[in-house]
């Protein structure tokens, strides 16, 4: 009998279309002739409000690989998440399909997804699920708990510092005094970013106390805790992650691109950004970037899969860690699968593999 995937996709974040593309990717590989006799689909759509659709309104999704908007839902199997007052779990029309999963791929995107809440919510359901637990999903997704738990580890990253909405708005007197310290610890270029988003959203680039000013007072309406960290000239390179207990580094991957850095923009516009995979590095330095990657994994506590984001500084050969993602993007094209790709795994064996990772980590034998 086959196994059956839930497939969980969309999300209440601002990575939702990238989430549907991962997710049109996923199932494409679950359905390639070496795993369609192992596995079979059930796929699950949260919307972007929280509500979550099973059924066919998913396959639609997947399918067109554009957003159901709400007007459009006709079979919502509940409300899970948000509005927990309108519906509730007893409301499911169809809780048989939740109930027949197998195991869980989650693929969501940033917050409600990538941290630890939906992990937490699976973890409760006693149902074996693909990638970190709720700690390393949680502790890599903050970046301010992130980066401590690398200092911890002894991995070198760009000098930084905490800062919460309430030093940014609540108080008048506080926030010129904010200003000057990070100014003094930092210099500028900076770079003023949410702590718990992805895909560079709310990410500024500030070269002046007014944009550092504008750029803090932004990132304070996306979320309680953010960071401000030093700019470096560096080269973006990337290490893949899979594994639970004894996990394996990919080869290194280079990204390059014309505009002032790796912003939204660059990131999701066709032919503004090139993958070069493996990166052009002297082997000693590839090396390290992968022992750093490994080391990054354990330190936030993370499984199954991870991608590690570093600056490698060429004149001064350092390399600096920049953060974990561990729901990294997973379309065709992304670093993650590419990575693998180019270290000898396939992308329907990439999928097959986390998923017995998943089952394994569940009841470890
Ligand atoms: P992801 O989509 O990888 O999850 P993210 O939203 O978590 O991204 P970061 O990776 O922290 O954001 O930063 C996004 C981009 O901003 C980097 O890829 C890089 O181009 C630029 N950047 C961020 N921090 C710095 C820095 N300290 N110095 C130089 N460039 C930086
Ligand atoms: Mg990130
Ligand atoms: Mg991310
Ligand atoms: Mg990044």
């Amino acid at each position: 009998t086959k196994l059956r995937v839930g497939l969980l996709f969309g999300g209440r974040s601002g990575e939702h279309e990238v989430s549907i593309k991962s997710a049109r990717a996923i199932a494409k590989a679950l359905s390639a002739e070496q795993n369609a006799n192992k596995y079979e689909i059930l796929p699950f759509y949260i919307q972007k409000d929280g509500r979550w659709l099973a059924g066919e309104a998913p396959q639609k999704v997947l399918g067109t690989g554009s957003p159901l908007l709400e007007s459009e839902q006709s079979t919502s199997v509940g409300h899970l998440i948000s509005n927990p007052q309108a519906q509730t779990l007893s409301k499911w029309q169809s809780p048989s399909q939740v109930a027949e999963v197998d195991v869980w791929f989650p693929i969501l995107h940033g917050p409600n997804g990538e941290d630890g809440t939906i992990q937490g919510l699976l973890t409760l359901m006693q149902v074996p699920f693909v990638g970190s637990g709720v700690l390393g999903s949680a502790v890599g997704m903050d970046k301010i708990a992130m980066k401590m738990a690398f200092e911890q580890a002894g991995l070198a990253q760009v000098k930084y510092k905490a800062v919460t909405r309430a030093q940014v708005w609540s108080n008048p007197c506080v926030f010129p005094k904010l200003c000057d310290d990070i100014e003094a610890a930092l210099g500028y270029p900076a770079f003023v970013k949410p702590a718990n988003l992805g895909s560079s959203v709310g990410i500024a680039k500030v070269r002046s106390r007014q944009e550092l000013e504008a750029a803090l007072d932004s990132a304070a309406s996306y979320d309680r805790r953010l960071v401000v960290e030093a700019g470096v000239v560096a080269r973006e390179v990337e290490c893949a992650v899979l594994g639970n207990d004894q996990p394996q580094a990919s080869v290194i991957g280079e990204i390059t691109y014309d505009s002032d850095f790796y912003d939204y923009e660059t990131k999701y516009t066709e032919g503004r950004a090139d993958l070069l995979i493996p990166a052009p590095l002297p082997d000693a330095i590839a090396s390290q970037i992968q022992d750093m990657a490994l080391q990054a994994f354990a330190a936030v506590d993370a499984a199954g899969l991870a991608r590690v984001d570093f600056f490698y500084v060429e004149a001064t050969q350092e390399v600096l860690i920049n953060e974990i993602n561990t729901l990294p993007g997973f379309t065709a094209t992304s670093m993650y699968p590419q990575l693998w790709a180019h270290s000898g795994v396939s992308f329907p064996e990439l999928v097959d593999r986390l998923i017995q990772l998943a089952l394994e980590r569940h009841s470890p034998s």
